[in-house]
């Protein structure tokens, strides 16, 4: 079979990988889509940000994939062949501190389908071998492709379980990439009264119009604080911060209320540079989020993209086949990311 797989930066092959076999305690998945991330993007390009020295030579790339379980390992009987399921791309040692408090996400040996850290072969490949905990049965009512978003929509679902209770609040996300796009849609499910988003790209701006963004502000052209004034006259309870850009950062803090949080979601490669004396004045709270603890957060995605608390028509930009991947999809990303929101890839 074809995979794409990593041997450095800007050197991705699609090229012949053997099938895997089912092992015991493992699924055999047929991937439906393999979605591409942000963190794919910086280890194509080979930056430090996103991990791309972690990457382990010669390994399929790709984490965020759903598909069906084509056949099941040694001792594996709670699951049938057939099933749709949607991957949590994480292994954990099971038995260090983070571990034994359910927080595999934070596992000292943490690891990712894709080859983060791990020799595991990811999703960009017609057949994948997961373990039997990585993978969750998609509800009724949501399809095997639109699962493949679960994986980016759980760590927004994570992130509006890390803030304060949003029932009523004033919240603000900057950023409507897929992450920050998944955690507005997050928190109007979770009862959020206002939502400001900030976006300097126009095509994001428009997605997050269309999945009812109450206010939304181009930072590049206007002050997000404006906004927010009319809007809540104090500041906003919640930022959401998922694009790991210093002046986005120092906008949200200073768009927060006295007492607010600062919910902190994407991935830093480089120092934030953080107004303390404003974060100081008023007394907020900045809070992290490190992808999703699978067992809470993967099932409640789930629930939430099939009863269409997430926009899946919005989410996803486009589908492209396998030996796409580079020129329509991370090229594509990397030159128009604006232009996009979600790109899957059908590896079949
Ligand atoms: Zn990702
Ligand atoms: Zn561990």
């Amino acid at each position: 079979m074809k995979g794409a797989v990593y041997h450095g930066p800007r050197d991705i092959r699609i090229e012949d990988v053997p099938e895997p076999t089912p092992q015991p305690g493992r699924l055999l998945i047929e991937v439906s889509r393999n979605g591409i991330c942000g963190s794919d993007l910086h280890t194509y390009v080979g930056a430090s940000k996103g991990g791309a020295t972690m990457h382990v030579p010669g390994i399929v790339l790709g984490h965020e994939f759903a598909g069906t379980v084509r056949d099941v390992g040694d001792g594996i009987d709670d699951i049938a062949v057939g099933t749709h399921v949607a991957i949590a791309p994480i292994e954990w040692c099971g038995s260090c501190y983070s571990c034994t408090h359910s927080w595999p996400q934070m596992c000292r040996k943490l690891g990712l389908y894709g080859g983060y850290r791990l020799p595991l072969h990811g999703g960009l490949a017609p057949l994948v071998s997961v373990s039997r905990r990585s993978a969750f049965e998609v509800p009724e009512g949501l399809g095997v492709i639109e699962a493949a978003l679960a994986e980016p929509m759980a760590v927004a679902v994570h992130a509006v379980r890390r803030a304060p209770n949003l029932l009523g609040a004033n919240v603000m996300v900057l950023g409507a990439g897929p992450i920050g796009l998944g955690v507005l849609q997050s928190a109007i499910a979770a009862g959020a009264r206002t939502t400001i988003v900030t976006e300097i790209s126009e095509a994001r701006r428009r997605a997050a119009a269309r999945l009812g963004a109450g206010a939304i502000v181009d930072p590049s052209a206007d002050d997000p604080r404006t906004a927010v004034r009319d809007l809540t006259g104090h500041g906003v309870d919640v930022v959401f911060e998922t694009t790991a850009n210093d002046a986005a950062l120092s906008q949200g803090i200073r768009s927060l209320r006295p007492r607010g949080t600062l919910v902190s979601v994407a991935g830093w490669g480089e120092l934030a540079r953080v107004d303390m004396g404003v974060s100081m004045a008023k007394e907020i709270d900045i809070r992290f989020t490190m992808t999703y603890e699978p067992a809470i957060d993967y099932p409640a995605t789930l629930s939430m993209l099939a009863s269409g608390a997430f926009d899946t028509d919005v989410l996803i930009s486009d589908h492209i086949p396998l030996d796409r991947v580079i020129e329509d999809g991370l090229e594509e990303l990397l030159h128009h990311a604006d232009q996009h929101v979600k790109i899957l890839v059908d590896p079949s």
